[in-house]
C-alpha cells in the first residue's frame, strides 16, 4: 500500500495517459506504438529501455496475434518486469554477513537524500532486530555531521563523528573500532558527495575503502548510491560518474513520491546494470521500501 501511495504521481500521469491511448486507438498498430514510445520516453524510462520494450512488445503482439489494445497494459507490465529482472531475482536484498560486522557505505551528491536514507535504513535494520551504528564521514559539508546526529537521535543509534573538516578515513577507522568493540551488526557510513572533481572523489573513496577493508576484510559489503528520482536523466549521469569512481553495488532512488517520471528506475537498471535496492517514498522514518520490480510495474497499472 505504501509502495502504491508513493507512486501516485507517476501513476496519475503516466498510467492515465497510457489508458487514454488505449481508449483512443483500440487497435494495436504503428500509430499506437509510436505514441506509446513517446509516453515511455517522457516518463524517463530511457531510450535503450524503450527500444528494447518496443521490440519485445511488437514480437509478443505478433506471436499472440493481439489485435486490439484492451489488455495491452498487462503485456507492457510483463515485458517491463522481464527487462528489469533479466533473469535475476532478489535484486533488492542487502549482502550483509551472517556473522560479524557488516559495513554499508553510502555515496551520492548533496541534496539527493543521502542522510535521510541512512536514517531510514538504520531504523529499518533496527526494526529487524539488528544493532546499528552510523559513521559521520561527510566531514566536508557544513551541517552534515549534525544532521546525521539528529537522525541518530531520532532512530536511537550511536553516531561516531569527528570535527568538521577532519579526514573521513579517520572517522571510518574510529567507527569500525567502536562498532567492533560494541559488537554492532551493521555500520552505515556517510561520505561527502563532491562530484566537481572526479579524481578527488575517487581518491577519497579509495582511501575510505582501503581503511574499511583493512579492518574488515570483505567490507564494505554494500556501496549504495543515493540518487534523486526527480532529477531524471541527471541522476543517470551521476550514477555513471560514481560507477566509474567506485564499485557501486546498489542504488537507492529517493523522492520517487515527488516525481511523475518513475520510469527512471528501469533506465538505471538497464543502462548501468546496477540494481535499485531501495526506493524513498517520503520524508519520514518508515518511508523507505525495498524495491520490488513486479510490485512497482504492476502498481503503475493497478
Ligand atoms: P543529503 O544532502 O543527500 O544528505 O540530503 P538530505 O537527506 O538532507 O535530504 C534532502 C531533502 O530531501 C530533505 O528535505 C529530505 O527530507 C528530502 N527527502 C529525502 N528523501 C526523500 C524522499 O524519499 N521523499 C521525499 N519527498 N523527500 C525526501
Amino acid at each position: 500500500e505504501k509502495f502504491k501511495g508513493g507512486l501516485t504521481k507517476t501513476r496519475e500521469q503516466f498510467t492515465s495517459k497510457v489508458n487514454d491511448l488505449v481508449a483512443k486507438y483500440r487497435k494495436v498498430d504503428e500509430d499506437f506504438f509510436e505514441e506509446l514510445e513517446e509516453l515511455l520516453l517522457q516518463a524517463d524510462v530511457g531510450f535503450e529501455t524503450v527500444m528494447e520494450l518496443m521490440d519485445k512488445l511488437r514480437y509478443e503482439v505478433q506471436r499472440k496475434n493481439i489485435k486490439d489494445t484492451s489488455g495491452i497494459q498487462s503485456v507492457i507490465s510483463e515485458k517491463l518486469v522481464e527487462i528489469y529482472e533479466s533473469g535475476q531475482e532478489e535484486l533488492n536484498t542487502l549482502n550483509l554477513p551472517e556473522e560479524g560486522l557488516g559495513v554499508i557505505l553510502f555515496v551520492g551528491v548533496n541534496g539527493v537524500g543521502k542522510t535521510t536514507t541512512i536514517g531510514k535504513l538504520a531504523h529499518q535494520l533496527k526494526e529487524q532486530g539488528k544493532t546499528v551504528m552510523l559513521a559521520a564521514g561527510d566531514t566536508f559539508r557544513a551541517g552534515a555531521i549534525d544532521q546525521l546526529q539528529e537522525w541518530g537521535n531520532r532512530v536511537g543509534v550511536e553516531v561516531i563523528k569527528q570535527a568538521e573538516g577532519s579526514d573521513p578515513a579517520a572517522v571510518m577507522y574510529d567507527a569500525i573500532r567502536a562498532a567492533k568493540s560494541r559488537g554492532v551488526d551493521v555500520l552505515i557510513c556517510d561520505t561527502a558527495g563532491r562530484l566537481q572533481n572526479k579524481v578527488n572523489l575517487m581518491n577519497e573513496l579509495e582511501k575510505i575503502h582501503r581503511v574499511i577493508s583493512r579492518e574488515v576484510p570483505e567490507a564494505p559489503h554494500e556501496v549504495l548510491l543515493a540518487l534523486d528520482a526527480t532529477t531524471g536523466q541527471n541522476a543517470l549521469i551521476q550514477a555513471q560518474t560514481f560507477k566509474e569512481a567506485t564499485n557501486v553495488t546498489g542504488i537507492v532512488l529517493t523522492k520517487l513520491d515527488g516525481t511523475a517520471k518513475g520510469g527512471i528506475v528501469l533506465a538505471i537498471r538497464n543502462k548501468l546494470g546496477i540494481p535499485v535496492k531501495f526506493v524513498g517514498l517520503g520524508e519520514k522514518m518508515d518511508d523507505l521500501q525495498p524495491f520490488d520490480a513486479e510490485k512497482y510495474v504492476y502498481g503503475l497499472f493497478a
